[in-house]
């Protein structure tokens, strides 16, 4: 390919609204053009990228045992009623009407198609199991749509579904791809690690994600470093501290704390630690109305433990709270409260004495608070907060560290939420009929461009691994419009290089060197080779890597076999 022909369309600057270093690169590289929040086009030089990782995933799943189907974007909205999710899915669910005022959604996941498809095609548990997947567009409508492909609304996933006879063979084929997605990563050259998680709305047990390593990632990862533990923070347990409570070293007692309504501003005020201060987070839940969550000052609400131990909830209003409790939010508290709210106790909360709460007035805390003598134990005591660094690891081997991921894959064992709800049998060896066991496997295809880039960049743009990069090796000729000789050798090792099946982009552009320089580093191509009139002459070429530190001289003659090593060894 020539740049001539080719149409490279880079930027000098980055948009404003881009935050990541991967959103920045994408714009200035040209592999992406924003239409609208969250919606991009694929330009070709980008396009080439995500046909490789593509390519690659494809690869390992078909190899994998899976087949691969195509499934329409546009579902009718009778099957998202048939398992509850039309009602249950929220904002996020783009909803459209045709012409006759029938309803359809913007498949953001495809449960319900394949689900439909295997009940209709699937009978007997002799043609059981089946792994189905697709590489496809899904639409999302998300809140905040940001950082590029990395959370688009509309972004390309490769789905898979397995159906099965028994939970057994689930298990299988669930360990099947978690070690497929090991070697899909792998082979994508990327930094990255398998991670214990929730699972979510879409329900079911068993569930890991992949996260690729980087800090600007949206999701924490615990990890202890002595141990192959890894898990989302949403999911890490946090346990019960082993030290015994303190026991009271002075009577309750009313403190005036003017103007100070969040935790370490009080503990500041007045010279306690923030770890002594108890937070109370009012919620109003579906079944038992209005609660009191109480949490250590330094830690945080994990609001998918809190929901599995109270049920679905929302944070209560300013209104709510001062019918509740008499006092605005900012110095709530659980001490002297009407016995019918109910209290749930952090489990480090639990394991506190003496400390530091709102008194449920307007510029006051209590302090010297003790359960059992200021206020009754806490009704329930349960594992409701995010776990810190530094905390203990759950399998009891050395303290939890903390990191950052961009979760790029995905895969669940759904069991039979969806094949229940959509009558999806097949009949067993006894002629009994049977639901079948589901598990599901997604990979965000476009978000992992996104990710490989905040791994692989510099200064100069980005570093693309070997195996995605939209072009192999860049040839970048020295005066290709002025010198024949110079154009002559170009021409013939673009030539050479694409017989070999390489992916190789000539620069005929007639444009400074400098600045093609700039155009090859910054769309990231791994491989550049400089023909300038001096160093033929000598019958050398010039190389660099991009990672290189500098440039070195190659005998021309050998150049298919030094680039030949030099991809072999990526
Ligand atoms: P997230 O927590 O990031 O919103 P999710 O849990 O909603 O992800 P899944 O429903 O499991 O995601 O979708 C499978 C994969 O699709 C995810 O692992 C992720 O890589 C990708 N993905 C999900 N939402 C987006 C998005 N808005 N933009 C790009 N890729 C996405
Ligand atoms: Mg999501």
């Amino acid at each position: 390919m020539r740049t001539s022909q080719f149409l490279l369309s880079t930027l000098k600057e980055a948009p404003a609204e881009a935050e990541v270093i991967s959103h920045k690169l994408m714009i200035r590289a040209g592999l992406i053009k924003r239409l609208a929040g969250g919606i991009y086009t694929w330009m070709p030089l980008g396009l080439r990228v995500l046909r490789k990782v593509e390519a690659i995933i494809r690869d390992e799943m078909n190899r994998a045992g899976a087949q691969e189907l195509l499934m329409p974007a546009v579902i009718p909205a009778e099957l998202w009623q048939e398992t509850g999710r039309w009602e249950k899915y929220g904002p996020e669910l783009l909803r459209i009407k045709d012409r006759h005022h029938r309803d359809f959604v913007i498949g953001p996941t495809h449960e319900e198609v394949i689900t439909d498809v295997v009940r209709r095609e699937i009978k007997s548990y002799r043609q059981l199991p089946i792994h189905l997947y697709q590489i496809q567009t899904k639409f999302r409508d998300e809140i905040r749509p940001r950082f590029g492909v990395m959370r688009g609304r509309e972004f390309l996933m490769k789905d898979g579904y397995s159906f099965h006879t028994s939970f057994a063979d689930l298990e299988r084929e669930y360990g099947n791809m978690y070690d497929t997605y090991h070697r899909i990563f792998q082979r994508l050259g990327l930094k990255f690690r398998a991670v214990a998680a929730d699972t979510g709305s879409i329900g079911g047990t068993g569930s890991h994600e992949f996260h690729v390593l980087a800090d600007s990632g949206e999701d924490a990862i615990a990890f202890c470093p002595d141990s192959d533990y890894a898990a989302n923070v949403e999911l890490a347990e946090a346990l019960a501290p082993t030290t015994p409570r303190v026991a009271p070293d002075a009577p309750l007692a009313k403190e005036p704390t003017p103007d100070k309504t969040q935790c370490g501003d009080v503990a500041q005020f007045l010279g306690t630690d923030v770890t002594q201060l108890v937070k109370s987070i009012a919620v109003v839940a579906a079944e038992g109305g209005f609660t009191l969550l109480l949490l250590r000052g330094d830690h945080e609400l994990n609001e998918i433990k809190a929901e599995k131990v109270i049920g679905e909830f929302r944070f209560a209003k300013d209104d709510e709270i001062v019918t509740a409790l008499g006092c605005k939010p900012g110095y709530i508290g659980p001490v002297d409260i009407d016995a019918g709210i109910r209290v749930i106790a952090d489990r480090s909360v639990a394991a506190m004495g003496d400390f530091v709460c709102g008194a449920n007035q307007a510029g006051y805390h209590f302090t010297h608070v003790n359960f059992g003598r200021d206020l009754p134990e806490p009704a329930q005591v349960a594992d409701i907060r995010n776990v810190i660094a530094g905390d203990p690891c759950p399998d009891g081997k050395g303290p939890l560290e903390l990191c950052r991921g961009v979760e790029v894959g995905h895969i669940f064992q759904l069991r039979t939420r969806y094949s229940q709800a959509m009558n999806c049998k097949f009949l067993d060896e006894n002629g009994k009929e049977q639901v079948m066991e589901m598990g599901c496997y997604g990979i965000g295809v476009s978000r992992i461009v996104g990710a490989a880039i905040e791994q692989n960049f510099d200064d100069r743009g980005i570093i693309f691994p070997a195996a995605i990069a939209p072009f192999q090796i860049a040839i970048v000729p020295m005066g290709y419009h002025k010198n024949p000789v110079v154009k002559e050798a170009a021409d013939k090792l673009l030539v050479e290089l694409e017989s070999l099946g390489l992916d190789v982009l000539l620069d005929d552009r007639n444009e400074r060197p400098g600045s093609m320089f700039a155009d090859m580093e910054l769309i990231g191509i791994p491989h550049r080779l400089v023909i300038g009139e001096r160093t033929l002459k000598e019958g050398q070429l010039e190389y660099k890597g991009r990672r290189d530190e500098a440039a070195t001289l190659i005998p021309a003659g050998d150049v298919q076999t030094f680039i030949r090593e030099k991809l072999c060894a990526a």
